[in-house]
């Protein structure tokens, strides 16, 4: 069945207008009718069914039937991700929806030669991956920012596994085994990798987790993908009630 992720609030019988792209999509492309169901999800209230009760030109409305699924998320885990081309890019967000990533953060490195992405364009590839792989969330793509900010501002609590492809790092999966819950996030570097003052920096700070992924050099999309896949086996990919 078809999945929409909505801004509305999801409760029996609350009516739903879908944005004009949605309506589109449903009645000229889908060619739903009137009394056809989708399912509704908006990252709060779980996933509803809902019924097509008015279409027409100018869109389509739907009304709220029962919950399908009650609300739940996946761990804390965040992807950092230095700004890369934006085809890769593009890649590494729906790919990062997919294995379960909460948020998606883009940052800037010394190596890094763009400073902006098309932070809507990102939204939309998310919200398409979460529709298509049945989460009831649709993480966050947060805006560019430098990566020394973002250290210096680094929550103590939550754990950074430091993709590290100088090597003379245990591999992924040993470092993780037996370490703490809680929040996560990985970072991965820019085609040109991290500056050797970057790197110095992270292997030193308190939260961080330097790992290796192999012994061969990935593209960041690649590495983005093993790295989330290798922290879930070791961590744990559990869906829990929010
Ligand atoms: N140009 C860099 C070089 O040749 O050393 C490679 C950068 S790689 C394309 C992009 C990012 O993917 C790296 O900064 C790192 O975070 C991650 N990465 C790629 N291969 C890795 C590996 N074998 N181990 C750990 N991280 C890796």
């Amino acid at each position: 069945m078809i999945r929409l992720h909505v801004p509305d609030a999801l409760a029996a019988g609350a009516p739903v207008s879908p944005s004009p792209e949605q309506s589109r999509y449903l009645i000229a492309v889908m060619r739903l009718a009137i009394g056809s169901e989708v399912l509704l999800f908006n990252g709060r209230d779980g996933e509803w069914r809902a019924t097509v009760v008015e279409a027409n030109k100018r869109g389509c409305r739907l009304t709220v039937g029962a919950m399908t699924r009650p609300m739940v998320q996946g761990p804390d885990l965040d992807l950092v991700v230095a700004l890369v081309k934006r085809g890769r890019l593009e890649t590494i967000v729906e790919k990062a929806v997919e294995l379960g990533a909460r948020r998606i953060r883009l940052v800037q490195t010394r190596r890094t030669n763009a400073d902006r992405a098309n932070i809507g364009r990102l939204h939309a590839i998310a919200t398409e991956a979460a529709e298509q792989t049945g989460r009831l969330d649709v993480p966050e793509v947060v805006a560019p920012e430098k990566l020394d900010r973002l250290l210096d501002g680094w929550p103590a609590d939550r754990r950074l596994m430091f993709c590290d492809e100088a090597g003379g790092v245990p591999p992924a999966l040993a470092a993780l085994t037996g370490a703490d819950g809680g929040p996560w996030a990985v970072l991965i570097g820019p085609e040109g990798g991290f500056d050797p003052q970057e790197g110095e920096r992270l292997r030193a700070l308190p939260f961080v987790t330097s790992v290796s992924l192999g012994p061969r050099i990935l593209r960041a999309d690649t590495a983005a993908i093993a790295a989330l896949t290798i922290w879930q086996a070791a961590m744990g990919d559990w869906l829990t009630g929010s």
